[in-house]
């Protein structure tokens, strides 16, 4: 789905958003780069460092173990902001806005980063694909697409230190859909 679509389910408009996480350069997190700058004019993007660098820049990175992972026109557009206000590259934790922190969760990838947010409910952590799904953290189990084993379980430890577990969302669990209130198609509010 286009996230300008998803949006507007929410009324939020284009010109509305002006920060624009990359949690990670996989395929699934980073489609469609090409087409974001000018669908969000008013956005800045923030990548890590070491992601950006290992996807751009990295020979290992197009060998065939990440082939079906990757993007190429999604890179290549990336690589085309880098050094442009538009993409602010981040070395580690980072607040970017006030109650609004990255925080540098390799494993899965390089350079992943999770987002961590003020909410209602306490500090929630947005942790993409540091799991897959929310069982992962609860049982120390990393799951696929592992880079660095030892860095992944660092990443557990680091984000489950920041806040309580029930509040460190996952990046593929349809729980997140099931259990909890649906506010527009496909939406729900976690925190
Ligand atoms: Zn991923």
């Amino acid at each position: 789905m286009n996230p300008v679509d998803a949006l507007a389910r929410l009324k939020v408009k284009p010109d509305e958003v002006t920060r624009v996480v990359i949690t990670h350069i996989h395929f699934d997190h980073v489609g469609g780069m090409e087409i974001f700058p000018k669908a969000f004019p008013k956005a800045k993007f923030y990548v890590q460092r070491k992601e950006l660098d290992f996807w751009i820049r990295n020979p290992i990175a197009k060998r065939r173990p990440f082939q079906g992972i990757t993007d190429p026109i999604a890179n290549k557009a990336l690589a085309s902001l880098e050094g442009t206000k538009r993409l602010v590259v981040v070395d580690g934790d980072k607040s970017i806005a006030p109650g609004m922190t990255l925080l540098l969760a390799p494993g899965h990838t390089v350079g992943l980063q999770a987002v961590m947010v003020n909410t209602a409910k306490g500090k929630v952590i947005l942790a993409s694909d540091c799991a897959h799904i929310h069982r992962s953290f609860k049982e120390d189990i990393p799951s696929c697409l592992i880079t660095d084993m030892v860095a992944w379980l660092k990443s557990y430890d680091k984000l489950r230190s920041k806040t309580e577990i029930d509040l460190i969302f996952p990046g593929h669990d349809v729980m997140m859909l099931e259990q909890f209130p649906k506010v527009a198609e496909d939406v729900t509010r976690l925190a």
